[in-house]
């Protein structure tokens, strides 16, 4: 096995076991803690040592991890890498259950701009937070991850709609609601869970409080193409960047002050108290620096590289690009421009960036929207105004962004590794 498919294979264990953002943060704490990081309680006094190294969770789904750098922070400022835990999906209505014709089914609500026509005809199963009381009375929590295939959303033949090539739409609210089971007595939602949690060492669970689950396709993330240049898996927007930053943090050692923040709620418009637009990064970067005027000397020395998939020129559709701006698949990472500051990349922020990339022999794109196009955008921008640090928005270069089912080129998450390894290190930015 190459060093590179070392790397790929990791990162598609930790897709797999992370469908949503709870166990995407769990799988990076594990990783952070075996590393010798410390978790960090919010609500206490901090004892920062120099070349320590410590994370804080927040609802469980939104992650920093930091070296306090033995390098003097006032010097160096922090180098910033900034991803998103959460992807478009369909998370289960409060009162879920469905009956009809004889079938339970679960009323679901899409969470972001989800691609709605793969979720058709998928082994589907259910995954995310829990909270109950037990027999005693006490409250409890745990996150559950079902694993097996427990429902699926079968199309309409096309026997019974004969446009479906030319004009299917899809209705959220009604074609959505995925099959669970034959309905009977026992098969309510609240009743499936109990079930699931005594069967899986809560066998103190007696009634079921509340819950945050998503459902997500079965169908491990792979390596794909005849010499296997592709990675298709769900969730690579955004939990590619997520692991290549905590590769990269993981690496970097303990000289200079490296971050690796990863928010929840990205894909809704980050405004929540652990999305990008809150103020949990703020809030942790001013204690980290102690006072507000070596906050804003520290600031001013830092740089934030804004780590979201890119969209890659798709041949088939070679028309929905500018000419000159089409990223390709395995061709290196891409860095996101926009006049309109959709992006905050900065023509400053992209010769930081291109500069990294040529010091790990590292190849790097460039993207901006066809002018005749509205644009995404991405944490960068929201990060960057809140904090006033100069940033950079890039990523890799993907195909089906929010699909269930996407697909990356299989050297750039491995290249781009090399990149934030470099640059989490980087004591001393160059000037530019
Ligand atoms: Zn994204």
């Amino acid at each position: 096995m190459t060093e590179k498919d070392h790397f790929n294979q990791a990162m598609l264990d930790f897709l797999q076991a992370s469908p949503t953002p709870f166990h995407a943060v769990a799988e990076m704490s594990q990783r952070l803690v075996e590393a010798g990081f410390v978790e960090l309680n919010e609500a206490e006094a901090w004892h920062l040592e120099p070349g320590g190294k410590y994370y804080v969770q927040r609802n469980q789904s939104s992650l920093v991890a930091f070296v306090y750098g033995r390098s003097p922070l006032l010097d160096t400022g922090w180098r910033l890498w900034g991803a998103h835990t959460d992807s478009p999906c369909l998370k289960l209505k409060p009162q879920a259950d469905l009956e009809n014709k004889g079938y339970r089914q679960w009323g679901v609500q899409v969470y972001g701009g989800a691609l709605l026509n793969p979720w058709f005809d998928r082994d589907l199963s259910l995954a995310g937070r829990v909270h109950f009381k037990t027999t005693g009375g006490e409250h409890r929590r745990c996150l559950i991850n079902l694993e097996r295939p427990i429902a699926i959303i079968p199309s309409l033949a096309i026997h019974l709609d004969r446009e479906a090539n030319n004009a299917r739409t899809v209705n959220p609210q009604t074609d959505m609601p995925p099959i669970v089971c034959q309905s009977t007595e026992d098969t309510d939602l609240n009743s499936l869970l109990l079930e699931h949690l005594r069967q899986t060492g809560h066998s103190e669970a007696g009634e079921i409080l509340d819950f945050d689950l998503s459902l997500f396709d079965t169908q491990p993330p792979a390596q794909v193409g005849w010499r296997n240049e592709f990675l298709a898996s769900a969730r690579l927007d955004n939990l590619l960047s997520c692991y290549v930053g905590l590769a990269g943090l993981l690496d970097a050692g303990d000289t200079t002050h490296s971050v690796l923040v990863c928010n929840d709620h990205e894909e809704v418009g980050s405004q929540s108290a652990i999305g990008a637009q809150g103020p949990m990064l703020k809030s942790i970067l001013q204690r980290i620096a102690g006072t507000h005027e070596n906050f804003e000397r520290a600031i001013h020395r830092s740089l934030m590289v804004s780590a979201d998939n890119a969209h890659g020129v798709h041949p088939n559709y070679v028309d929905r690009h500018d000419n000159n701006h089409g990223p390709l698949l395995n061709a290196g990472p891409v860095i996101k421009i926009n006049a309109n500051q959709r992006y905050a990349s900065t023509s400053e922020t992209n010769t930081l960036f291109t500069a990294f990339c040529g010091a790990c022999d590292v190849p790097v794109q460039q993207f901006v929207i066809r002018s005749d196009m509205g644009c995404g955008s991405t944490i960068g921008p929201i990060t960057s105004s809140a904090l006033g640090v100069r940033t950079v928005d890039i990523g890799v270069p993907t195909f089906a962004m929010h699909s269930c089912r996407e697909l990356a080129g299989s050297s750039d998450a491995h290249g781009l590794a090399k990149v934030a390894e470099y640059f989490m290190a980087c004591e001393t930015l160059p000037e530019v």
